[in-house]
């Protein structure tokens, strides 16, 4: 498997991990945009969103369920932001499905 994320799963490639369960991943961005600034994966390869099919609506569930899990334990009650970059247009660069988590600063809106 060549996936780089993948690879941040399986751990033959380094990452700084922040939460891990039998269905999901979570480590920091490599070139982070926000103080606080996560990607949230299933531990299954799903290239984009639109590659989640009926059979994956728990897990997509999941994953942002945890979004809300680790902003409680890293204190980002003031909020924070959850974005699914998809395909060309919504600017994705690695297809292994991921969500986006930034937080610790205001963020605007709309994004670029
Ligand atoms: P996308 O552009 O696909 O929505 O997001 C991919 C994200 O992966 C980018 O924010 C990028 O900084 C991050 N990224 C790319 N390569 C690595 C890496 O090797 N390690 C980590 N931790 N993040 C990476
Ligand atoms: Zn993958």
């Amino acid at each position: 498997m060549s996936c780089l994320f993948c690879k941040i799963i399986e751990g033959t490639i380094p990452a700084q991990a922040v939460y891990q369960d039998e269905l999901a991943f979570a480590f920091s961005d490599i070139n982070p945009k926000a103080p606080v600034h996560l990607l949230i994966v299933p531990r299954e390869h799903i290239a984009s969103l639109n590659d989640a099919n009926n059979d994956k609506r728990e897990l997509l569930g999941h994953l942002l369920w945890v979004a809300a899990d680790i902003a409680e334990k890293k204190g980002l009650g003031k909020g924070y932001r959850v974005v699914v970059n998809t395909g060309e247009d919504g600017g994705q660069t690695v297809d292994h499905l991921h969500l986006h988590m930034l937080g610790g600063r205001p963020l605007t809106w709309p994004p670029g």
